[in-house]
């Protein structure tokens, strides 16, 4: 593996400076807050939880990884972002959701512990990294054999452009402006690609909607051009 991290210190940067407010559901956080039963059923449903282990990478301030620590899964949480682990760190002794923390990155992680998680979860990080395909491979070597894997992140197109960009940052504020950047966003067929290289296969695909009049998101499959959501199995 090469020494360099596959890491880009400014996206770092973004999430230290927000990190405080991680929890305030209030907050540039509250789209994660609002899609976090959503995705937690899903990934529960498609791969039951409890007595397994997970990895969440990329877990931020652990919005995801204590949803599934609740449901009763062992859980690792991964990030490179000092801040959001603190915070993460802190709000697991108020909620009593117990997650083992590390500051690691997806490569180093499974540099060490290889094949050894059934469940690897990486939501809405690979559109922050330098190499989403390198995260990507890294998160196919950290499940066992049989292992799921899930992937979410956001479409490339204009309707994506519109909604995730103009719309959730600039009309709506949902999300600071700055939050996402277009050429980072990830076209499902990319996706499918590195997930292909990286020996995965991919078993299912849902959209993840956003109706700004009645303000909720939902899972939709026949709808992936903005945000969605894959999940894949790592062949025994
Ligand atoms: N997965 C969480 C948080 C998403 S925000 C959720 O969906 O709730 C993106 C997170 O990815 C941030 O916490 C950021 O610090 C982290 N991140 C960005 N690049 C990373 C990298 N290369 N390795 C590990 N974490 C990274």
């Amino acid at each position: 593996m090469s020494t360099e991290l596959n890491v880009d210190p400014q996206e770092i940067a973004k999430f230290e400076a927000l990190a405080s407010r991680w929890w305030d559901r209030g907050s540039e956080f509250k789209p994660l807050h609002e899609i976090n039963p959503l995705r937690a059923n899903y990934i529960d449903e498609h791969s039951p939880v409890a007595g397994k282990r997970l990895v969440d990478v990329g877990c931020g301030g652990g919005i995801l990884a204590e949803a599934m620590a609740q449901r009763g899964a062992t859980v690792t949480g991964i990030d490179m972002g000092e801040a959001p682990l603190a915070v993460a760190r802190l709000h697991q002794l108020e909620s009593g959701v117990e997650v083992d923390y590390q500051q690691s990155t997806a490569e180093q992680l499974a540099a060490k512990e290889g094949a050894s998680f059934d469940i690897v979860c990486c939501l809405e990080m690979l559109e922050h990294v330098p190499d989403p395909g390198a995260v990507i491979a890294a998160c196919a070597a950290l499940a066992k054999p049989g292992g799921a894997v899930y992937f979410s992140t956001i479409n490339r197109n204009p309707k994506a452009f519109a909604f995730a960009i103009v719309g959730a940052e600039h009309i709506l504020q949902l999300l600071p402006a700055g939050t996402h950047e277009y050429a980072k966003f990830i076209k499902p067929s990319e996706l499918a690609a590195w997930m292909r290289d990286a020996g995965l296969v991919l078993e299912g695909m849902t959209g993840l909607t956003y109706n700004p009049l009645s303000k909720r998101y939902r899972l939709k499959e026949s709808d992936v051009s903005v945000n969605y959501m894959v999940r894949a199995v790592k062949p025994s």
